[in-house]
C-alpha cells in the first residue's frame, strides 16, 4: 500500500508521493503531509554500517513508496556524487563539546544542496511516472541559498526551466554573485525590489493564479516548486539526522538508545521539521532546539503560543533566516491540531488576514519537545570569534546563531545531553560577516581578498564554488518590482 499525502488545508484529494512532488503545493494552498510518519525498518546499528547513499535509500523508500527501488537509487546516486567534496557527504566535526553536522559540502556550499541536488531527479522521475508532457517550470523565491542551490540542481536538466526571485538588497554579495553568474539555457534569475517575504508571497500568488496556469498549459508549461514546502525537499533532509545519529553510534560517541539534542538555525522551518520527522521515525532525539536570529517570530511563538508576523523585518548577517512567515511551520500546526485540516486552514487564514494566530493549550503541549530561542547580531558575532579563538574552528553566521542559542539553552537548563548542531553554510559563503566578527581589521579588505584571508586563518582550502565565481561574468541582471513578477515570468516563457 502506498503512503499517501494530504493537504494541510482540506480533507480530500490524497495523492501519491510522486504527485505531491510534482505539485509542490496543494491546489488549496496547503502543504502536503504524509498520512503517517513511517518508522525506520532497520535498526540504528544496521544503519551505522551504511553509507550516506544507502541511508538515504532506507529513509526515502519509506516515504516515496510509489518509486521503484531502481528509480530511487538512481535519483540518490545522481545526487550524492562528486558534486560533494567529501565522500561522507555530511561529516560530523566536534568542536568545543558540540557535534557540528556539516551540511555544506555540496555544489553551492550551503545545506540547501542536501535536498536540491536530488529534487530535480525526483521531479523528472515523478513527471515520467505520471505521464506529464509539459515542460516543468520551477518557480522559486529565495532568501539567498535556495536560489543558487536550485539553479545548480536544475541547470540544463531536460524538460525543466527554473526562475528564481531574490530580494535585491537582502542577500550577501557572494550569494548574489553566485546566482547572477549561473549558466544554463533554462535558468532565469531576477532581483526584486522588496524583501524575502515579498518574493515568497509573489511566488505563492503565481502558483495560485488559475488564469496563468491555463495560459501556461496551452503553451506546454506547468509550475512546480523547489521551495522547502515541497515534500521532495523535506524528506531528503530527514536523511542526515538519521545518518548523524548512526555515525555517533558507530564511533561510540553515544550509547545505544542514548538521546541527543538537535539544534537547528531556522528560517522557513524546513530543516528542523525534518529533524522532528527523524525523531518520529525512531531516531533518539530529545529536544529540538529552534534557533532564530533577530527575526525571532518563532522564539516568540514557542514562548507564547502566538504566531505574530506583525513586526519590522530585520536585515541580519544570517540572511537565509531573515523570514517572518515560516512556511513549513504549517505542517507542525496541522499535525499538532490532530491532522485537522479545517482547524489548520482557520489559523492560516487568520495569518493572512490579521498576520497572527494563537494555537490551543493542547497543541502547545504537543510541542513540548521544541525549545526556541534567538541570538542577537552581537551574540552571533561573539560566538564566531570565541569559538575560533578557543578551537580554531570557523563557523558561518547561520551556524553561529544556532551555536549561540545552544549556549543559552545549556546555561538556562543545565541539560548536558549531547548536541548535534546543523551547520548550514560554509563560512566562505558569508566571508565578510565572519571575518568582521573575528577581527575589525578585515573591514577594509575586498570580498575575495577576505576569502584568501579566511582560508589561511581557518586552514581550509577555498571551496571550488567560490573559486568559480571569482572571475565569472554576470549573466542575469533583471530587476523588477513585486507587482511585475507575473509579467516577468510570462516574458521569460515567451507567452
Ligand atoms: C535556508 C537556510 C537556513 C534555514 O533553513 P530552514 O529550513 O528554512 O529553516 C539556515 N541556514 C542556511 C545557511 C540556510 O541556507
Amino acid at each position: 500500500m502506498d503512503l499517501l499525502y494530504r493537504s494541510t488545508r482540506s480533507k480530500d484529494g490524497a495523492v501519491k508521493a510522486s504527485q505531491a512532488i510534482l505539485k509542490g503545493l496543494a491546489d488549496d494552498g496547503g502543504l502536503f503531509v504524509p498520512e503517517a510518519v513511517p518508522r525506520l525498518d532497520k535498526s540504528l546499528e544496521e544503519l551505522s554500517a551504511m553509507t550516506y547513499q544507502e541511508t538515504a535509500y532506507e529513509v526515502m523508500k519509506l516515504f516515496f513508496t510509489d518509486f521503484t527501488e531502481a528509480e530511487l537509487k538512481d535519483c540518490i546516486n545522481r545526487a550524492y556524487d562528486e558534486k560533494f567534496d567529501t565522500e561522507v557527504i555530511a561529516p560530523l566535526v566536534e568542536a568545543d563539546g558540540t557535534y557540528y553536522l556539516e551540511l555544506f559540502h555540496g555544489a553551492t556550499i550551503a545545506f540547501k544542496d542536501m535536498a536540491l541536488s536530488i529534487l530535480p531527479h525526483l521531479l523528472t522521475t515523478s513527471a515520467k511516472k505520471n505521464d506529464v508532457q509539459n515542460e516543468i517550470v520551477i518557480l522559486t523565491a529565495t532568501s539567498g541559498d535556495t536560489g543558487k542551490a536550485a539553479l545548480a540542481g536544475f541547470a540544463d536538466v531536460k524538460g525543466t526551466r527554473i526562475i528564481v526571485f531574490y530580494p535585491k538588497n537582502g542577500v550577501s554579495p557572494i550569494q548574489e554573485k553566485q546566482m547572477v553568474t549561473q549558466k544554463g539555457e533554462n535558468t532565469f534569475v531576477v532581483g526584486i525590489t522588496g524583501n524575502f517575504d515579498d518574493a515568497q508571497t509573489g511566488v505563492k500568488q503565481l502558483f495560485g493564479d488559475r488564469e496563468l496556469a491555463d495560459i501556461m498549459d496551452k503553451a506546454g508549461f506547468q509550475f512546480s516548486s523547489a521551495n522547502s514546502i515541497n515534500i521532495g525537499r523535506l524528506v531528503p533532509q530527514i536523511v542526515y539526522y538519521v545518518y548523524a545519529y548512526a555515525q555517533l553510534l558507530k564511533e561510540s560517541k553515544v550509547e545505544r538508545d542514548e538521546k541527543i539534542n538537535v539544534v537547528v538555525p531556522t528560517g522557513n522551518f524546513g530543516n528542523i521539521l525534518a529533524a522532528y520527522f527523524a525523531k518520529n521515525m525512531g531516531v533518539p532525539i530529545a529536544k529540538l532546539i529552534c534557533a532564530s536570529n533577530e527575526n525571532k517570530v518563532l522564539y516568540d511563538f514557542f514562548e507564547t503560543g502566538i504566531y505574530d508576523r506583525n513586526r519590522d523585518f530585520v536585515l541580519t548577517s544570517s540572511p537565509s533566516m531573515d523570514i517572518l512567515i515560516s512556511s513549513n511551520l504549517e505542517r507542525l500546526i496541522y499535525l499538532t491540531a490532530g491532522a485537522d485540516a479545517d482547524k489548520n486552514a482557520a489559523f492560516m487564514s487568520e495569518l493572512s488576514t490579521a498576520g497572527k494566530y494563537e494555537i490551543t493549550a493542547d497543541m502547545r503541549a504537543q510541542m513540548k519537545d521544541f525549545y526556541g530561542n534567538y541570538a542577537s547580531e552581537q551574540e552571533t558575532a561573539e560566538m564566531i570569534r570565541t569559538l575560533y579563538e578557543k578551537t580554531g574552528y570557523v563557523i558561518d553566521t547561520h551556524t553561529a546563531v544556532a551555536a549561540a542559542v545552544c549556549r543559552k539553552y545549556r546555561k538556562e537548563t543545565d541539560d548536558n545531553t549531547k548536541v548535534v548542531l546543523a551547520s548550514t553554510a560554509s563560512p566562505f559563503k558569508f566571508t565578510r560577516s565572519v571575518m568582521d566578527a573575528i577581527d575589525e581589521k578585515y573591514d577594509t579588505m575586498g570580498d575575495f581578498e577576505l576569502v584568501d584571508e579566511l582560508s589561511k586563518l581557518a586552514n581550509v582550502k577555498v571551496p571550488g564554488a567560490i573559486e568559480e565565481i571569482r572571475t565569472a561574468p554576470v549573466l542575469h541582471d533583471t530587476v523588477c518590482g513585486k507587482e511585475e513578477m507575473k509579467s516577468v515570468v510570462m516574458k521569460f516563457l515567451g507567452i
